[in-house]
C-alpha cells in the first residue's frame, strides 16, 4: 500500500467517525428523550391500534350487545372464537352461555368486528396479554365483557362507520364509560396466571340452568317396563317347557338311554 492510499484510508475512517459522533452528541444534547420507562410509563397506542376483540355493553341497559348471531366465529379465519347459547323459553331470545376467544391463536386481524351486525364487538387497545401459560390466554364471556367496558357507550349508538372512516368508538375517551363502569381493567389485567381449569362465575340465571341440567343428569332413569305383549308369551313359555323336558325324559327312558 502506498503512502497516498494510507493518507486517503486514514482520511475517510477519520471522517466517518467524526460524522457518528456528530450525530451521537446533536442527539444528546439537542433532542428530547423518547425512551419510555415501561412498565412505570405507558406510550400512547394510536387509534388504529388492534390489541384484543372485546365485547361492549349498552349501559344504558347493562346488559350486553351480543346477540349469540354467531356471524363473528364463522368470520373468524383461525376459529378461535367459541360461542354456546341457548333459547330463552318464554322471550324465545338466544341468550348467551359462553363466549371465548383463545388469544394464543388470534392474529388480530379485525374481521370478526367487521362482522358483527350488532356492533358487539371492538378492537380494544389493551396489549399487556401476556400469561406464562398460553391456556391462560383464553379469554371468557365475563373477561371480554369487564375489558369492553371502556368502549361502551351509554348514548343511542349510531350507525356503523364506513370502511374509509376510523370508527369512533376507538376512541376510548369519546365514549361515556365512567371509572367506575371500567372497573379496574389494568389491576385485572395485571392479574396472577389463571389456575388450570378455570372456570369463570356463572350469572344467577347460568347457574340456575346449570344445576338444572346437573339435576337432569344424576337422576338414573328407572329400566323399562316389559311390554305386556312381551312378557305373556314368557310366562306362558315355562310351563310348556316342563312337559317338553319331561317328554323328552320320557322318551330317552323308553329308548334305554340314561
Ligand atoms: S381478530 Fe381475527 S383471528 Fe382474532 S378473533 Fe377476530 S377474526 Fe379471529
Ligand atoms: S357477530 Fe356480534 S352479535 Fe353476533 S355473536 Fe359475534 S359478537 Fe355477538
Amino acid at each position: 500500500m502506498g503512502v497516498t492510499n494510507f493518507v486517503g484510508e486514514a482520511w475517510r475512517t477519520g471522517k466517518s467517525i467524526a460524522t457518528g459522533l456528530k450525530i451521537t452528541f446533536r442527539e444528546m444534547m439537542f433532542r428530547p428523550a423518547i425512551t419510555v420507562f415501561y412498565p412505570d410509563q405507558r406510550d400512547e397506542v394510536p387509534p388504529w391500534f388492534r390489541g384484543i376483540p372485546v365485547l361492549k355493553t349498552d349501559l344504558r341497559t347493562g346488559e350486553y350487545k351480543c346477540t349469540s348471531c354467531m356471524q363473528c366465529a364463522q368470520a373468524c379465519p383461525v376459529n378461535v372464537i367459541t360461542i354456546e347459547w341457548h333459547q330463552d323459553p318464554e322471550t324465545r331470545k338466544k341468550v348467551c352461555d359462553r363466549f371465548a376467544i383463545d388469544m394464543s391463536r388470534c392474529m388480530l386481524c379485525n374481521f370478526c368486528v367487521e362482522a358483527c351486525p350488532f356492533d358487539s364487538l371492538v378492537m380494544g387497545y389493551d396489549y399487556e396479554l401476556c400469561k406464562v401459560d398460553p391456556e391462560n390466554l383464553v379469554f371468557e364471556f365475563e373477561d371480554l365483557l369487564r375489558l369492553g367496558l371502556k368502549y361502551s357507550s351509554a348514548e343511542e349508538p349510531g350507525p356503523k362507520a364506513k370502511r374509509s372512516e376510523t370508527p369512533p368508538w376507538v376512541f376510548h375517551g369519546l365514549t361515556n364509560a365512567t371509572e367506575d363502569d371500567i372497573q379496574d381493567v389494568r389491576g385485572y389485567l395485571g392479574r396472577p396466571p389463571l389456575p388450570k381449569g378455570y372456570e369463570p362465575e356463572l350469572k344467577p340465571q347460568f347457574q340456575q340452568k346449570q344445576a338444572e341440567d346437573e339435576t337432569a343428569a344424576t337422576v338414573e332413569p328407572e329400566p323399562a317396563a316389559k311390554p305386556a305383549a312381551e312378557a305373556k308369551p314368557e310366562a306362558e313359555a315355562k310351563p310348556a317347557a316342563a312337559p317338553a323336558a319331561q317328554a323328552g325324559s320320557t322318551d330317552r327312558e323308553e329308548a334305554g338311554q340314561p
